[in-house]
């Protein structure tokens, strides 16, 4: 991700802060165990009413929170708390443009050995200005990579935590590396799970096909967003189900979805060029869609917004 432009104030521990003050101690259990879950939440600034509108807010506190259990996760802070400080941080920092909002509960005692029962928790919230994560216009070049995505029953890929972004990271850097925008991660029984920060579509015959959450995947806000405008505003046919690697090669359409890739056209994978090289015309009826709904244009959506100011 580029550089980092924090908004002023921080929540952590019980209170607003400025940024540089909140800090950890090197000796906290998440620096050393990867012992933290977060959220990557967006807000967009709407010109015509002069808001920032958070998308889909509820339903990343409530993934957030829901995953506390798996790592055994207590804090002192309530759901309404937790929508409270996202929407409080981005008040206190006074953008009017877009925002990313990362909520983080974490293992916060100073306390040695690799458990998840019976150390402390806490929880923090800062935001940054954020434009586009990845291009969404040309369609990205993606190489499956050779990195395996974690399996649930290793490192849970359905909790968005934070140490799993090595798996992400190493997935990314070699992309990158070789010339490629993006990686996609097969399992470890080589069907398709997802790319590194985004959930995975693809098009074949008109009907739209994405991973199931027993694909070893993060179930992203992005991609149920996308499943349900795809069929209830535009009728489209959409499957649940496992995706081969070769699929990805003659399919006519392919993009990911992603609160930072927003909805980003895929045009070649390994070096196979998608239909004529150019985004497709779902996923840029899709993207269109996407856009108008998360600037909350669609009245039938706009309960997806929450306005901060
Ligand atoms: N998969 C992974 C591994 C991710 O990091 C993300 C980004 N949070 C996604 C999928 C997309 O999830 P969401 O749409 O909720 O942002």
């Amino acid at each position: 991700m580029a550089t980092m432009h924090p908004g002023p104030i921080a929540y952590f521990e019980g209170n607003y802060v400025p940024v540089e003050e909140a800090k950890v101690s090197i000796m906290t259990h998440a620096f050393n165990y990867g012992t933290g879950l977060f959220e990557g939440i967006r807000g967009y600034y709407a010109p015509e009413e002069d808001n920032v509108l958070i998308f889909r807010l509820k339903e990343h506190v409530d993934r957030f929170v829901r995953n506390f259990r798996i790592l055994c996760m207590e804090i002192p802070e309530s759901f309404e708390q937790i929508e409270e400080v996202c929407k409080e941080v981005v008040r206190r920092s006074g953008f009017r443009e877009g925002v990313y909002i990362r909520p983080l509960c974490y293992k916060s005692d100073l306390s040695l050995g690799p458990t998840v029962k019976g150390v402390g928790s806490s929880f923090c919230c800062y935001i940054i200005k954020l434009g586009d994560y990845c291009d969404t216009q040309s369609g990205l070049d993606v190489a499956v990579s050779s990195w395996r995505r974690l399996s649930d029953n290793a490192i849970p890929s359905r909790v968005k935590s934070t140490g799993s972004y090595i798996n992400s990271s190493l997935a990314a850097t070699e992309a990158k590396q070789n010339g490629f925008h993006e990686a996609i991660f097969l399992r470890e029984d080589g069907s398709v799970a997802e790319g590194s920060a985004m959930n995975i579509f693809m098009i074949l015959n008109g009907k739209l096909i994405t991973t199931p959450p027993t694909s070893d995947i993060l179930v992203g806000i992005t991609r149920n967003t996308v499943l349900e405008l795809a069929r209830d505003y535009m009728g489209l046919e959409v499957v649940e189900r496992p995706i081969a690697r070769t699929e990805l090669y003659v399919c006519d359409e392919l993009f990911f979805s992603g609160t930072g890739a927003q909805v980003a056209p895929v045009r070649s994978v390994d070096r196979r060029v998608l239909g004529n090289g150019e985004p497709g015309p779902i996923t840029r009826k899709l993207q269109e869609v996407y856009f108008d709904v998360v600037q909350g244009k669609v009245p039938q959506y706009r309960h997806w917004c929450t306005p901060v100011y």
